[in-house]
């Protein structure tokens, strides 16, 4: 389920289930995204425009935002694809994603074909740790 973070500045959603941990976040910005502080997400910590520069590092997308002060909300010229380790498929850009069942607008995503995955066609990161 998607959680909303919200200041006056800028709306931070975040969707558990989509994030593999890779920690840019909380690297990145860590007096927004501390996980050892509850709400995890505090965006009156800090201004829109940075907030959003972390959010876009996000790979999988777990992290998204809706603008409140008139900012642009994410968009992209191209779309690109990288493939990952363990055949996993970094998409970022404009794209809509039909996994069978509905179609989503999408700007960052981590895809796999894997059938273990509690949460496909999104990549779950401890699916690489099964090995
Ligand atoms: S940057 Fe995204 S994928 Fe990484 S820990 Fe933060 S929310 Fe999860």
């Amino acid at each position: 389920m998607k959680k909303t973070y919200t200041s006056d500045e800028i709306e931070v959603y975040f969707e558990p289930k989509r994030c593999i941990h890779a920690a840019e976040c909380v690297n990145g910005l860590p007096e927004v995204f501390d996980t050892e502080k509850r709400p995890w997400i505090d965006p009156e910590k800090s201004d829109a425009q940075t907030i959003v520069e972390i959010v876009e590092r996000c790979p999988s997308g777990a992290l998204t935002y809706h603008r409140l002060d008139g900012g642009e909300d994410e968009t992209h010229d191209e779309t690109t694809i990288r493939v990952g380790e363990d055949g996993e498929l970094y998409v970022e850009g404009n794209f809509t994603l039909n996994d069978g069942n509905q179609e989503v607008k999408l700007n960052r995503a981590v895809l796999t074909n894997s059938k273990d995955t509690d949460n496909p066609p999104f990549y779950d990161k401890s699916l690489s740790e099964r090995k």
